[in-house]
């Protein structure tokens, strides 16, 4: 392709961008295709011939866009938001356009020192003292992963990497039983077992019960087991329940237990000062990962990943063969040492596009935004009698069920429940998912995107109603 039809072609790429924006209402929220659809219009082999852009421009129109969900469609609801903002996509672009692979400092200085300046900028954001280092990841799953491999490293004196795991007595880690599904994940892939992964209860606030906690960990240790990391969660993805790290912390310090919190959504309410009191405790917090790409408009992906002692990450993941080695090794940070992937994209180009042109008070005022639409959301619902919260709300998270009152059986309830989900997503006109609370089933609807206003929130409740009521 010659420089001059790229130019045409990303002309008309950044024009298609900026009306699909435009028009993004128009388009159904979730997807309104059948397994298979988009697999049924794409040829079984491959081109032996190359074609022309406009023709792959045109069924990029017609075959993939009916096949997408649209996460940046203002009534997207669904399981959390994946906030993109313009700036942020303007970033994008011209990291595309760069192309860097940014493993270490030398393949691309200031891709690496962005990094550590953005991570530092966040974390005077959020409010995490000094010490904490931070280093982006793809996602909150890997960083959980990451924080996992390091306690047990630690919890090991650092030689299960070289001696593998069995000459050890097994390791146990502890979360609630609200945790996120990354944490079993994590949990297998570290080799430390499912089966020693201990989910302790919540009270009724959906928070971790300390006491359970304390229990289990004496319990273990009686066994002969080797408490290794507890892993805390701010804002569980059910209902948005909040763990309270200073009673977790100090038991993690009683038995020197790797605390790790995961705060991949709510964690970016940590701007506001009104949600600081999350991180009382932080003391005792080794390590924390909150996503900018969930509620902070950094588009997907960057999830910021914090440890207190970044020595033990570099212990845990340094391979140096020789072709890796630079002259520099000694002065700078090369986060190819930080993590799992040697190759890594330059995502801190993103933050810095949108932490400066909004800047602490532009984001502090977006997530305000939401945090109030939820509310009047939730004052709507239990005003409503025939419908109810079952949990206040919790940052942009409202969790509610429809409970006409000649029904009372909860099975019945439930199944209804889940026909008034279908038919709402099917409309095309917004998008929800479920949550489960015991086996109460909920409809659960999260408020974030970049534009969403109160008439998308006002407009999805009159349809929930109209809906759940015919
Ligand atoms: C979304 C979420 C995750 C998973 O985040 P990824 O970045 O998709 O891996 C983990 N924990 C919590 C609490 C979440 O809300």
């Amino acid at each position: 392709m010659s420089p001059e039809t790229f130019r045409s072609y990303a002309h008309q790429a950044v024009d298609w961008t900026a009306d699909y924006l435009q028009s993004i209402e128009h388009y159904p929220v979730k997807a309104q295709v059948k397994p298979g659809d988009t697999t049924a219009q794409l040829p079984t082999s491959p081109p032996v011939q190359g074609e022309s852009m406009d023709a792959i421009f045109n069924d990029f129109k017609k075959t993939i866009i009916p096949g997408m969900t649209h996460w940046q469609h203002p009534a997207f609801f669904a399981y959390f938001p994946a906030n993109a903002s313009p700036p942020s996509l303007l970033a994008e672009i011209l990291c595309n356009a760069l192309a860097a692979q940014c493993m270490s400092w030398q393949t691309s200085p200031a891709a690496t020192e962005l990094e550590t300046h953005m991570l530092d900028w966040l974390r005077q954001l959020i409010g995490l003292p000094a010490e904490f280092q931070g280093v982006i990841q793809d996602t909150a799953s890997t960083a959980t992963l990451c924080a996992l491999l390091a306690a047990r490293e630690t919890a090991a004196d650092f030689s299960v990497n070289h001696q593998g795991l069995t000459n050890h007595r097994p390791m146990t880690a502890y979360c609630s039983q609200e945790a996120h599904s990354s944490v079993d994940k994590a949990i297998a892939i570290a080799g430390i077992g499912t089966m020693y992964l201990r989910k302790i209860p919540v009270d009724h606030q959906f928070a971790m019960n300390v006491t359970a906690l304390a229990e289990a960990i004496e319990h273990d240790i009686a066994m002969g087991y080797v408490p290794t990391c507890v892993i805390a969660t701010l804002g569980t993805t059910g209902v948005g329940g909040v763990d309270a790290l200073n009673a977790i912390g100090k038991i993690c310090q009683h038995y020197h237990i790797w605390l790790h919190v995961d705060a991949a959504w709510a964690g970016s309410a940590l701007i506001l000062p009104e949600y600081r009191w999350m991180i009382d405790g932080i003391a005792a917090v080794d390590s924390l990962v909150f996503n900018p790409h969930k509620w902070l408009l950094t588009q997907f992906d960057c999830s910021a990943f914090y440890v207190r002692d970044a020595s033990r990450l570099t212990q845990t993941f340094t391979v140096l063969p020789e072709y890796l080695k630079t002259r520099e090794d000694s002065e700078v940070i090369n986060y190819r040492d930080w993590g799992i992937a040697l190759g890594r994209r330059f995502r801190a180009l993103k933050l810095w596009f949108v932490l400066r042109s909004y800047g602490q008070e532009g984001l502090q005022a977006h997530l305000r935004a939401h945090i109030q639409l939820a509310q009047m959301l939730a004052d709507a619902i239990d005003a409503a009698e025939d419908f109810a919260l079952l949990a206040p709300p919790a940052f942009g998270l409202v969790c509610f069920r429809y409970q006409p009152q000649q029904c009372n059986d909860t099975s019945e309830l439930n199944a209804l429940n889940a026909l008034l989900l279908e038919k709402l997503n099917q409309s095309g006109k917004l998008y929800l998912t479920h949550t489960k609370i015991g086996d109460i089933y909920g409809l659960r609807m999260a408020i974030g995107g970049v534009m969403t206003k109160a008439e998308h929130v006002d407009n999805a409740w009159i349809l929930i109603q109209n809906m759940a009521r015919t």
